[in-house]
């Protein structure tokens, strides 16, 4: 079974179309109140794993970690554990008969290969930025970072989710990384940069560029648990190989804290667009070559 993103999208926005929900930033403990379920924050969860669902007699409830890394990460995961409610067959598979609780691996796109996990993060995803309200806080700023600021700030989001989102939206040809000690963990890329087949590289336990900012970012540990940022000019040949070499991407990295990651968005304004279908063979084992589906940004590499 694959993640049906198309389907957790169409439930989270549902939801909020019943509940009138049309401004942001969307309060999902009201959605927990009227949706009657239980709601627990517990601080004896297993290590990385920071929500579950659970039966509770008649009825169901949501339970958060008192170890969320911060207040959008406990967003994020009760948005998630939202989506394993509200999605078909979620609780069917998650709570057999005789299981009372399911822990689960809310993922911010992380490394969650399960399809349930994948559809709930997508539920959340949608849930806390839905398209329609997203997109004009994107427009009305700068691109690249500043727009995952934006969008972060009015979603309350954690930045990395706001990127994934950025780059699925937005109109330019954007690239948005999450590394780890300098080593790439995931990619999501915009409509217009998969459009060259070029970016459609993986690029996953890759290292950054040396000279980038990036890796001097995750050379610097109290930086990158301070969030600060770092910004440069460099090529886009040198987070892909085989880009055009006179193309210049203007790179921002900031550090996520307490998370220990970099999170990088690439903007390469003077990339031409590719007119004509490109026949080439591209990828290891990435998207079919229709770069519109917006799955894209959930086959991480
Ligand atoms: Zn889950």
């Amino acid at each position: 079974m694959t993640a049906r993103e198309f389907l957790a999208r169409k439930t989270a926005r549902g939801v909020l179309e019943e509940l009138a929900i049309v401004s942001l930033p969307v309060n999902v403990m009201d959605i927990v109140a009227r949706r009657s379920l239980l709601f627990e924050e517990n601080a004896n969860f297993p290590p990385m794993v920071f929500g579950a669902v659970f039966r509770g007699g008649d009825t169901f409830g949501l339970m958060v970690s008192k170890d969320c890394f911060s207040d959008h990460h406990r967003r994020f995961t009760i948005a998630h554990e939202l989506g394993h409610y509200h999605l078909p067959d979620h609780l069917e598979r998650l709570l057999p008969h005789g299981c009372d609780i399911a822990v689960s691996l809310a993922g911010n796109f992380r490394s969650s290969k399960d399809p349930f996990e994948i559809e709930a993060d997508i539920f959340a995803n949608e849930l806390l930025m839905p398209e329609k309200l997203a997109r004009p806080i994107m427009k009305s700023s700068a691109a690249g970072l500043p727009a995952v600021y934006a969008l972060a700030d009015a979603c309350e989001t954690s930045l990395s989710s706001a990127a994934v989102r950025y780059a699925a939206l937005t109109d330019d040809p954007i690239a948005v990384l999450l590394t780890n000690n300098g080593v790439i963990e995931w990619v999501a890329r915009s409509g217009a940069l998969w459009q060259h087949p070029w970016a459609r590289a993986n690029r996953k336990k890759d290292w950054a560029p040396r000279g980038s900012a990036t890796k001097q970012l995750a050379n610097d540990i109290p930086r990158v648990h301070a969030g600060e940022t770092a910004t440069t000019s460099c090529l886009m040949c040198e987070w892909f190989a085989d880009a055009p070499p006179a193309v210049e991407v203007q790179e921002d990295a900031v550090g996520l804290g307490s998370f220990g990651r970099v999170l990088t968005v690439l903007h390469a304004p003077d990339l031409p667009d590719v007119d004509d279908v490109v026949d080439s063979d591209v990828g290891d084992g990435d998207d079919p070559p229709d770069w519109r589906s917006a799955m894209r940004t959930y086959r991480l590499d």
